[in-house]
């Protein structure tokens, strides 16, 4: 007799260059404002000197593989993307030191980190949580994930084109928080696991996508991300 009343949810999980087995995904944090010139787009500024990192969190059962086309999703007039770097940690960690948080590192990825911007605004001005403009099916794409044990990315490019016209161009040098700070401060808050993905925050540039666009990321040493937009549900 079967345990569960119905089918329990598949468990997410991603594919690992040079591996057979898959990377099984158990939280997805996304980091919050981490490219001054990002901020600046969406009308706020971060000062390091006061400010800390703030973070929101995407359910894993919002994962999309490279490649996928997605619907154009429910609620929104404007859609957009957000290209990222997306750290996969492969070991625990709780309270962890930013000398010791490569030992968390287990590879990376491209993201996209898909919002429904006119949700997540209205929500923001209102002081309202921020789970409707991001934490919606299909709005976490991921590439697969590339190995690199302890490493720690400090400068890589990172650009986004639609339909073959560059839409977003960076470094992760330009990371408010870098991979080694952010795993450190998220530590104080949560007992990392293995299989958290972190979504390291998006540069300047996003916009709205329309149904029949066609996305390709690219961050320089770590793996190509595409997503192809749909018909609306
Ligand atoms: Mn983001």
């Amino acid at each position: 007799m079967n345990a569960y009343l119905f089918d329990p949810p598949p468990l997410a999980a991603l594919p690992v260059r040079g591996h057979t087995q898959r990377f099984p995904v158990h939280r997805i944090f996304c980091v919050g404002r981490n490219y001054h010139a990002h901020a600046a787009e969406m009308g706020r500024t971060v000062d390091k000197s006061v400010d800390t990192p703030f973070y929101f969190t995407k359910s894993p059962s919002t994962l999309v593989e490279s490649g996928a086309t997605v619907a154009y999703p429910p609620g929104t007039e404007n859609y957009h993307h957000e290209m990222e770097l997306v750290v996969a940690l492969g070991r625990p960690g709780f309270r962890v030191t930013e000398g010791d948080a490569h030992e968390l590192i287990f590879g990376y990825a491209s993201g996209l980190d898909m919002t429904r911007r006119d949700l997540q605004l209205l929500a923001r001005d209102k002081g309202r949580p921020w789970d409707l403009g991001k934490d919606f099916e299909e709005s976490a794409v991921c590439s697969e994930i590339v190995p690199m044990p302890g490493r720690v990315l400090e400068r890589a490019a990172i650009s986004l084109q639609v339909n073959g016209q560059t839409r977003q161009h960076s470094n992760i040098d330009k990371l408010i928080w870098g991979v080694r700070e952010i795993i450190a401060d998220l530590s104080r808050f949560y007992r990392l696991q293995a299989g958290d993905l972190i979504y390291t925050g998006t540069p300047e540039g996003v916009a709205a996508v329309l149904s029949g666009d066609r996305l390709s990321g690219r961050i320089e040493g770590v793996a190509d991300v595409a997503l192809s937009i749909g018909k609306p549900l």
